[in-house]
């Protein structure tokens, strides 16, 4: 039976499978051991007496025994039975705890993705009501302004009357539309301290990073093999940059773990203002990230990557306190397009090895795996 074949049966027939087979091989290498002068055939005679003996040398040292190959046989089918069922038991536990974590994590990022566009409507309507806010204050200016150069131009009481009863009735309304406007901004402000709330806990429960704000490695985990497979089966090109920072340990030495960090929040926003639309950059870990670049074909990402490079390498940095100077801060680049049928891991792998052919060409540069 070939691996695939096995890998297609229920755990309880490879478990009885193999139950079956350590009996016969038992009862045939204990039996044969037993017997060996007698043969095979002498193994079909359940009933012999002589496997119910022990031998025993002159010194009265049993040498054999003769218990019955079969009571041995279902002997070792059962611990072989129990081993497995052991196995089994752990294997359906285990598998399903890493199973219940991933569904945790894309229910994690959803729920993420939600609030995020839940606060996206929830901002533009307030947006909205500002406007109506000002359009309507703009409307009441005019009448006023309106009503006040008619109570200049008249004299007659019925006419001043008439304006004064216009004045009363446009604040009236004016006051009535006031109410409900501010009665809607404090809605919409209650909602936006939930989402705010609703957004910090999803962030605490940790798919961003904490000291770039980009999305971390455990949200690469979740949503990159999910692109891989969205392209694939939309036959559409995806790129990714991995991107590593030069000589990162020895900044640290020099200037110290916060100027470490504060490079690494400047070069995160230098990866995020140079994508677009779906692009998503993220921390990978330490001074190693990665930009996911759908759509996007590999000429397409070495020009971005090499933009980037560019960017950060004619930068100077300097300690914003004591005013010492860093220097340049450079990165270098390894880029992959997936390939038809690769596997998330294969692809990851080989915009990895590409990093790392530029750590080892010199650094600061670009190199893509075409
Ligand atoms: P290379 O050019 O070969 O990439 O050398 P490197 O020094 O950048 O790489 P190495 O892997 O030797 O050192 C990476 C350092 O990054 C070591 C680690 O202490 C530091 N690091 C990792 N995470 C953080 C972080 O969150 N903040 C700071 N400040 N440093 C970090
Ligand atoms: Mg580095
Ligand atoms: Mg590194």
């Amino acid at each position: 039976m070939s691996t695939s074949a096995l890998r297609q049966l229920h755990p309880s027939a490879i478990l009885m499978l193999a139950s079956a087979i350590a009996m016969v091989c038992t009862y045939l290498v204990w039996g044969l051991t037993m017997r060996s002068e007698a043969g095979l055939s002498s193994l079909l005679n359940w009933s012999d007496i002589s496997w119910q003996i022990a031998e025993v040398d002159s010194r009265g040292r049993i040498v054999r025994l003769g218990a019955h190959p079969f009571g041995l046989a279902l002997l070792f089918g059962l611990v072989t039975a129990c081993c497995m069922s052991f196995a089994w038991g752990a294997w359906q536990y285990f598998g399903r705890k890493t199973l219940t974590q991933r569904e945790a994590d894309e229910g994690l990022s959803e729920r993420l993705e939600k609030v995020g566009k839940d606060l996206d409507d929830e901002m533009s309507s307030l947006m909205q009501l500002v406007k109506q806010h000002m359009e309507l204050s703009g409307t009441h200016s005019e009448s006023l302004s309106q009503a006040g150069e008619n109570l200049m131009a008249s004299s007659s009481p019925e006419k001043i009357r008439a304006i004064i009863q216009f004045l009363l009735k446009e604040n009236r309304k004016v006051q009535n539309e006031v109410t409900e406007l501010n009665g809607k901004l404090q809605q919409s402000q209650r909602q936006i301290e939930k989402l705010r709330i609703n957004l910090s806990d999803s962030h605490r429960l940790g798919l961003l990073d904490a000291v770039t704000s980009l999305k971390n490695r455990h949200w690469l985990d979740v949503h990159l093999p999910k692109e891989v497979e969205a392209a694939a089966s939309a036959n559409e090109p995806l790129s990714i940059i991995m991107a590593d920072v030069d000589h990162f340990k020895r900044i640290n030495d020099t200037f110290g773990h916060a100027v470490g960090d504060e490079i690494l929040r400047r070069f995160a926003e230098l990866l995020s203002k140079n994508i677009k639309g779906r692009d998503t950059a993220a921390r990978y870990g330490g001074e190693e990230f990665i930009v996911v670049l759908p759509q996007t074909r590999l000429s397409g990402a070495k020009n971005l990557g090499e933009q980037i490079r560019n960017e950060l390498e004619c930068k100077k940095w300097m300690h914003h306190r004591t005013g010492q100077p860093i220097g340049k801060v450079t990165a270098s680049f390894g880029i992959a397009e997936l390939r038809k049928g690769e596997e998330y891991g294969d692809f990851l792998d080989r915009a990895n090895s590409k990093l790392y052919e530029a750590k080892a060409a010199g650094r600061n540069r670009v190199i893509v795996d075409d």
